[in-house]
């Protein structure tokens, strides 16, 4: 019997999950290291879509989307992305197909089409791309600021600036003292491994840091865009465009990774934004921050010691498929069925983990 839940992580998966068991009157304790959403979460793009090639992360992402638009939280936009290199467009077209299979609202178009509407995008080059209907963005910052109104609203214990580590026989260290709940969740982002570490559970996590920026000005409409031959993605912002990624393998302590942009990110991203959209772009402001990735791109979600449960590895999607994955960690946690294909125990923990990007078919 679950009376009683501690939660490591106050990002979007640990108070979707927070506020999930809440509802269903479980007591609930969050414990967050520093302030709520200042992991991954409250640094992302915000880019939300239901296309996903396999139908299990379809339904996934299509149950968030759905969540994000009832909650007011989501700005429709189209998601657009395209290939200018045979072997990349290929996959696109491979992927689509199987996105239509199973009832994703997407479309191959050529270039002409893509010129047609969304005039700001320089178009000459694409061999192929697609669209997704069912997509938009959140506002990070805000979907944070939400999420920890439901909580606190739902009756869900906040300790901000209150790490927690999990012991040998399942009790929650905080502040030198341990204490008892029926069950762990583990959402600790980056710093999951570290939470965990007295169980030497052996995670099979890498950690790698991505960058963004914000630039403006941009005149007329913009689709959420990916460049899957460069694997560059961008989004519209008002009167504006957020684009990322400069991202690499990063091996140091996940507090201490540079929080800023690197300059050279900065010089090139803009580069890439001026041909892409035949203007000349100023940076308004830039970022970095660390996501989690897994050897074979699925998340690490499910009970990987009696009564410890994590959710990690999101692998730069985990704030769009946060409100159903939350969902399903709180049903697994109260007894209900596991996420097929995401048992944390898949791996032995020692495989090695490379930036999770590209396009697959
Ligand atoms: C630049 C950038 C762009 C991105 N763009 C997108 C996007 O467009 N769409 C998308 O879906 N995803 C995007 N992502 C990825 C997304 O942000 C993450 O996948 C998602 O936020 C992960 O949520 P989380 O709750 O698992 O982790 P986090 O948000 O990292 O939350 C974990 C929390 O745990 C806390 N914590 C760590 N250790 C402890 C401890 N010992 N005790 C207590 N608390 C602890 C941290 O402080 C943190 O607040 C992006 C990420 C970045 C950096």
């Amino acid at each position: 019997m679950v009376d009683r839940v501690a939660v490591v992580g106050g990002g979007a998966i640990g108070l979707q999950a927070a506020i999930a068991l809440a509802d269903r009157d479980i007591d609930v304790i969050l414990f967050e290291a520093g302030e709520l959403g200042s992991g991954a979460s409250g640094r992302a793009a915000g880019i939300c879509y239901d296309a996903y090639a396999d139908r299990r992360d379809a339904d996934i992402a299509a149950e968030s989307v759905e969540y994000f638009r009832t909650d007011d939280l989501l700005t429709d936009c189209p998601y657009l992305w395209f290939a200018h290199d045979d072997e990349t467009a290929t996959a696109i077209e491979s992927q689509a197909a199987r996105m239509a299979d199973h009832g994703r609202d997407v479309e191959i178009i050529n270039n002409h089409v893509v010129a047609d509407r969304f005039p700001a995008l320089v178009t000459e080059d694409i061999e192929t791309a697609a669209v997704a209907h069912n997509a938009g963005y959140v506002d990070p910052e805000a979907y944070v600021t939400h999420l920890g109104e439901r909580a606190r609203a739902a009756g869900v214990s906040i300790q901000t600036n209150t790490p927690a580590t999990v012991t040998v026989d399942g009790g929650v260290r905080v502040d030198g003292s341990v204490r008892e709940a029926d069950a762990i969740l583990v959402a600790a982002g980056a710093g999951t491994s570290a939470a965990l570490s007295e169980l030497d559970s052996g995670l099979a996590l890498g950690l790698y840091r991505t960058q963004a920026l914000e630039a403006s000005p941009v005149e007329g409409a913009l689709p959420i865009y990916y460049d899957a031959s460069t694997e560059r993605y961008a989004r519209p912002t008002p009167g504006g465009i957020l684009a990322g990624d400069g991202s690499e393998m990063y091996h140091g302590e996940p507090t201490e990774y540079d929080r800023g942009a690197d300059e050279r990110f900065v010089s090139e991203r803009l580069r890439g934004l001026d041909h892409r959209l035949r203007t000349d772009l100023t940076a308004d402001r830039s970022w970095a921050g660390l996501c989690t990735a897994t050897p074979d791109r699925d998340p690490l979600a499910g009970e990987l010691e009696p009564g410890v449960f994590v959710v990690t590895g999101l692998c730069g999607h985990g704030l769009m498929r946060s409100p159903a994955l939350g969902r399903a960690i709180a049903d697994q946690i109260l007894g209900g069925e596991s996420i097929p294909g995401f048992d944390p125990n898949r791996f032995d923990g020692d495989e090695p983990v490379s930036l999770p990007f590209g396009v697959t078919d």
